[in-house]
């Protein structure tokens, strides 16, 4: 069952949504070669906490920290370790909050140090599909128009679109129905209407879109071991349109001061 949310429900996950963005903001500022996943989850756990707000995913069907760090091939979910992120590496930084009850969920893949010009392509590409598949986020469409525009977009570039993980509806859990797949046929799935709130997350993979998962249980990584991107948005669709909960302001504003 879909729970769509009332004006007043909508605002407290936008808060929700802006104490995820100003953490990606303080992550951008950390973001380079040296600093290890776990310095950046720590400084995510204490910032979030400073915003009276919970870290959403620490201890969410067991996940042991508050990011989920996923590096060059991993997908998404990966563990915060104490390895050094490396000059060409791309991250994805994954990261959720619950405040006063309501859930933010939102990523943002980061470039450390000199990436590949090919690298940098797929994370132009799958920020790109991120924001046409907001677009379709309108009463009177469907879900399956999100992703129909997500997939198009994706493998007009020869990118593999991930099956097997898919964006969700948000709310006072962190995964609600509908499930919101990037790829998809125009017209089909569930109709979109005022009040919807859903996490809209294209996983886009250099090469094949399948996926594995490892031993430890929760990094999915690409079967052929080339790089993945990742960007997330929490959208809510009101007065017919959508409307981005969340934002990547703090952190392109941290990335400007950087150059
Ligand atoms: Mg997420
Ligand atoms: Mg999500």
């Amino acid at each position: 069952m879909i729970i769509y949310k009332t004006a007043e429900e909508i605002e407290i996950m936008r808060e929700a949504a802006q104490i995820v963005s100003r953490t990606l903001g303080k992550i951008a500022e950390m973001i380079e070669p040296g600093v290890t996943p776990l310095e950046l989850d720590k400084v995510a756990e204490s910032y979030i906490r400073s915003e009276n707000a919970i870290p959403g995913f620490l201890g969410l069907y067991d996940f042991p920290n508050t990011l989920c760090i996923s590096i060059n091939d991993a997908v998404v979910h990966g563990i915060p370790t104490e390895t050094p992120l490396k000059d060409g590496d791309i991250v994805s930084v994954d990261c959720g909050a619950i405040f006063e009850g309501y859930y933010g969920d939102h990523a943002y893949t980061f470039e450390v140090g000199n990436v590949k010009e090919e690298v940098k392509q797929l994370l132009k590409v799958t920020k790109e599909c991120l924001y046409l598949g907001i677009e379709q986020c309108r009463a009177g469409n469907r879900i399956g128009d999100i992703g129909f525009a997500i997939q198009q977009h994706a493998e007009k570039h020869g990118y593999g679109v991930v099956r097997d993980l898919v964006g969700h509806g948000i709310g006072k859990t962190m995964h609600e129905e509908p499930q919101v797949p990037n790829y998809g046929r125009r017209g089909k799935g569930k109709k979109i209407q005022n009040g919807l709130t859903i996490a809209i997350e294209p996983m886009i993979n250099m090469g094949t879109e399948k996926v594995v998962q490892l031993e430890d249980g929760w990094t999915i990584v690409t079967q052929d071991r080339l790089p993945s991107a990742h960007f997330e948005h929490d959208v809510a669709v009101i007065e017919g349109k959508p409307e981005i909960l969340s934002t990547f302001d703090y952190i392109e504003k941290a990335l400007e001061k950087k150059k």
